[in-house]
């Protein structure tokens, strides 16, 4: 039986070309696949992606372009061929809302480096700024009961970005990380660092950050404009997670890892490094995208666990160019989700 149900228009919060202020339009309500639910979105959250994507930074983005990948709503409909949800259930999706489901990442469980990923986001064709989105049902979350939905928002993309990579390059006990940027994803890096029992070493080039830092689960704080102060962890760090976007002295930094020690980014900063020091202590550098289905069930429920929370602004969703106004000013404290009062 088809239990989809029908839906003739969306409303969404719509940029028309590179760089606009988003508009709210009114769309034709995007068909829903055998394998697709479709969800209406209560809340989602404002993320630095949707910012360049408004941009075209990506060079993929096609307009009208309705940002919004930390979406959380309730079920509306359920295609034929999904399983597992039924209209009125509260769910949450990510940046990745379907994958192809064949290519050999796909089939080694590892979908977020699908092939085809530019085809694979939420905000395809419409994102969750918005009355209304589908996503592929193996990419929508059951939420545990007592999350609320904003934190629930921001864990979907900022979360599974910094716990992935936590869990996947630490192995061993006594590891000491350092988190560099204290920002939207490094203030939750380092809340699931803490969690994870290593010694967190916040780094950032806001000094004003420190207590924030240190009531997140920092160890220890370090300004890293202080080059005294980074000479004196050096060779401390079996890894470094890079949350922050610019602003950093590589070379200061890579003194700070151990031998064999990790550079992860997550983020696009621009960076120079010696290749002397990379040879010479065999470091290593590496990206990290989003986590596989597993990771965002596994980040949920950690966060959950250990009552971590994203520190959120709410807004109402008919605020959203102040809101990416806020994020393009780095003024976000530290992650903002839009609550969709008005139907969008
Ligand atoms: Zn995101
Ligand atoms: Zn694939």
């Amino acid at each position: 039986m088809n239990r989809k149900k029908s839906l003739s228009t969306i409303h969404g919060y719509a940029a028309r070309a590179p760089g606009t202020p988003l508009k709210r339009q009114t769309f034709k309500a995007p068909k829903l696949g055998e394998n697709d639910v479709r969800v209406s979105v209560t809340h989602c959250g404002v993320c630095h992606t949707d910012v360049s994507a408004i941009d075209d930074y990506y060079g993929i983005t096609k307009y009208p372009f309705v940002p919004g990948h930390e979406i959380v709503g309730y079920v509306t409909a359920v295609g034929s061929a999904a399983s597992g949800f039924k209209e009125g259930d509260r769910v949450g999706m990510g940046w990745q809302g379907r994958s192809c489901m064949k290519c050999e990442w796909c089939l080694n469980g590892e979908e977020h480096l699908c092939m085809d990923i530019v085809k694979a986001a939420t905000w395809d064709p419409y994102g969750g700024f918005s009355s209304s989105v589908i996503a592929d049902s193996r990419f929508a979350y059951h939420l545990p009961v007592a999350m609320r939905p904003e934190v629930a928002a921001v864990l979907l993309c900022a979360g599974v970005t910094v716990y992935s990579p936590l869990r996947t390059y630490t192995k061993g006990s006594g590891i000491k990380i350092g988190i560099v940027g204290v920002g939207g994803l490094g203030h939750l890096a380092i809340q699931f660092a803490h969690a994870l029992g290593f010694e967190v070493t916040a780094i950032s080039s806001s000094p004003e950050k420190k207590e924030e830092a240190l009531g997140f689960g920092a160890d220890h704080f370090i300004d890293s404009n202080d080059r005294d102060a980074l000479r004196r962890v050096e060779f401390g760090f079996n890894l470094l997670l890079c949350t922050a976007s610019g602003g950093v002295n590589w070379e200061a930094l890579s003194e700070t890892l151990k031998k064999k020690g990790k550079l992860i980014l997550v983020g696009f900063p621009t960076i120079t490094l010696k290749p002397i020091d990379l040879v010479s202590h065999e470091l290593s550098i590496t990206g990290s995208f989003l986590g596989n289905r597993t990771a965002m069930k596994e980040t949920l429920m950690f966060a959950q666990a250990h009552g971590i929370k994203p520190k959120i602004e709410l807004m109402p969703m008919s605020r959203v160019n102040k809101a990416i106004q806020r994020v393009k000013e780095n003024k976000a404290r530290y992650r903002i989700v839009l609550v969709n009062k008005d139907g969008a």
